[in-house]
């Protein structure tokens, strides 16, 4: 099973730590560090305790302390009392400490340090002003009842209740702070709404009255117009359908912002999501000669997710990567690493098109950005689809990035973490008994599109060799290779599949073979000419699985050409003698 290249993961740069994080973590080890050297100070080994137990007991403390920081967050949400709690028991043993030591010099200073550490700890006011009191008050009983304190209590007292007048002031300065920050979060978050609301308020008054406008159009075209006329509704419905997609995009992307999007968790079958997907780009991609592949690697579990919220991602990838591709492929695949009941989703869409120069890749998944601006200007759009996309994948706990090299091509990169709803099934389904050989002979000029018929085909229990041409495929056979069935694409390299296939066939060892050819929609070839079969391209599971079942169903090939009335678009001027 494939599994993801770590490198591919976690761009460089990318893994910080949020300053939240560094501050609670300072917090955390400072307060430990006051607290433990309180401790510390406070055993005096020369005290009750004696020398073992008193480091018994700062250890734990200790370890309590330090385990507490981190969980500090969740016990101040769950149980603010526990930890209050052990603040006062931690005073009280310190107090209890230095009267067993008579306020030696130790015990005192680890007195005073664990009451500075504990003051940092409390949460309001009240709760300050009480433990405060609480512990001047029995710091000074103590005091008071030594006949000859190591420390002298004209020195001690005064001390205690200066630095606890200390913390109140300080606590009061942060309450102030902290209450600024608050309002100003409120501020800004009703502000946000408010932009929101007015957006999906304005979005749908528009939408409205623009429907009504693009279906007229549906109406107009139905009557008799002049060719001008006929120009001009195509540009009004053209550009109607434009807005209406930027009215979507910016819908879409305040309802992001918002935090309105609540994400779906239904069974996602990522076979189908992605073959759909590519299917809805694949028609645009091949007018003008670009290859759109959809590979979804052996092994990709059916997932729990938003399939609406997927598709819309890879959609927009996908339109990016077509639309900024004047020629060679477009490739979706997608791999899988399963950890127990959850999988490690990968999905990559690259494509052989201008690429995006280095400097503005980041930039990109910003709202409202654009390479340049000559951009909107060839290519339309309106530099929403990528920071939706990316918000999007960040929602369901995943990540979206690019790598791209100006003129080469670009690679968009989304991971995922998702429960698994049903495992892929491991073992392949028996080979049906099929011929003389076990194999499908793959022969394709793009790497990917093999790789995607000969995994289709170890899936249904073959073995799969690969050819890159037609040269490869005959020096397969002359080195005793054999195949049970040759997938040919429609076009390797130049070569036209029909050539290619009277090249097999003119070989000893497959002239009696049987071939299917895979060919995109609009140029499909006839099976009935001279193969015995045809795939659509982009290959889908099911088109090459119900191609395969009727060769092996019929057990044999048609080696005459059969009566058929479909038309035949590739052939189309041909005479046939
Ligand atoms: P839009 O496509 O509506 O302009 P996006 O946010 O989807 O908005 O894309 C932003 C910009 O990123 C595009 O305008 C284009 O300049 C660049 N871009 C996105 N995908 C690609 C790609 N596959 N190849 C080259 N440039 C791309």
């Amino acid at each position: 099973m494939p599994t993801l290249s770590p490198a591919g993961r976690v761009p460089a740069g990318r893994a910080t730590r949020s300053p939240l994080r560094q501050y609670r973590f300072l917090l955390g080890a400072g307060g430990a560090l006051v607290v433990m050297l309180g401790l510390l100070y406070g055993a005096d080994p020369a005290g009750e305790l004696g020398e073992a137990s008193g480091r018994v007991g700062i250890a734990v403390a200790a370890g309590v302390l330090v385990g507490l920081t981190f969980v500090s967050e969740w016990v101040r949400r769950n149980a603010i009392g526990f930890v209050y709690g052990f603040f006062l028991a931690v005073s009280a043993w310190q107090i209890w400490l230095a009267h067993a030591n008579a306020l030696s010099p130790p015990t005192a200073f680890g007195l005073i340090l664990v009451f500075i550490g504990c003051s940092a700890g409390f949460q309001t006011v009240r709760a300050l002003v009480l433990y405060s009191a609480g512990f001047v008050a029995a710091a000074t009983a103590m005091t008071l009842r030594l006949p000859d304190p190591g420390v002298p209590t004209e020195v001690f007292l005064p001390t205690l209740a200066a630095l606890a007048l200390l913390g109140g002031v300080l606590f009061r300065m942060r309450a102030q702070v902290l209450d600024s920050l608050d309002a100003a979060r409120r501020d800004a978050l009703a502000a946000a709404q408010a932009k929101s609301g007015f957006l999906a308020t304005m979005s749908h008054e528009i939408r409205t009255p623009l429907n009504g406008v693009i279906g007229m159009t549906d109406v107009l075209a139905t009557t008799d117009l002049s060719p001008e006329q006929r120009e001009a509704l195509a540009t009004i419905r053209a550009s109607g359908d434009a807005l209406l997609g930027v009215i979507a995009d910016i819908l879409d992307f305040s309802k992001i912002e918002a935090g309105h999007v609540e994400l779906e968790h239904q069974p996602v079958c990522l076979r189908a999501l992605v073959e759909d997907t590519v299917a809805v780009v694949a028609l645009d991609a091949a007018r003008r000669g670009v290859e759109t592949v959809g590979h979804v690697r052996p092994g990709v579990p059916v997932v729990v997710g938003d399939a609406t919220r997927l598709r819309q991602i890879l959609l927009n990838l996908l339109s990016n990567a077509v639309k900024f591709t004047p020629a060679g492929e477009v490739v979706t695949s997608v791999s899988a690493s399963l950890r127990g009941t959850t999988v490690d989703l990968q999905i990559d869409v690259s494509d052989t098109g201008i690429g995006i120069p280095a400097d503005r890749l980041e930039r990109l998944f910003e709202p409202f950005v654009q390479v340049d601006a000559s951009t909107t200007r060839r290519y339309g759009g309106t530099g929403l689809g990528l920071a939706i996309s990316r918000r999007l994948a960040e929602q369901m706990g995943g990540r979206l990035w690019a790598e791209s090299e100006l003129g080469t091509g670009s690679t968009f990169h989304v991971t995922l973490s998702l429960p698994v709803a049903r495992r892929a099934s491991d073992a392949p389904p028996a080979p049906e008994p099929f011929g003389d050989g076990r194999t499908v002979l793959v022969v394709d000029d793009s790497a990917a599109a093999a790789e995607v018929v000969a995994d289709l085909a170890r899936e249904a229990g073959f073995a799969a060799h690969v050819a890159r041409s037609v040269e490869d495929a005959l020096a397969f056979l002359d080195g005793g290779g054999r195949y049970a069935v040759a997938v040919v694409d429609h076009d390797i390299g130049g070569v036209p599949a029909l050539e290619a296939v009277r090249r097999l066939r003119a070989h000893a060892a497959g002239a009696d073979r049987p071939i299917a050819v895979t060919s995109p929609i609009g140029a499909l070839v006839r099976a009935s000419l001279a193969v015995d079969g045809v795939v659509p391209r982009p290959v889908r599971a099911e088109g090459f699985r119900a191609t395969v079942r009727e060769i092996v169903g019929t057990g044999a090939h048609r080696t005459e050409p059969a009566a058929s009335n479909a038309p035949v678009p590739l052939l189309e001027g041909l005479r046939v003698l």
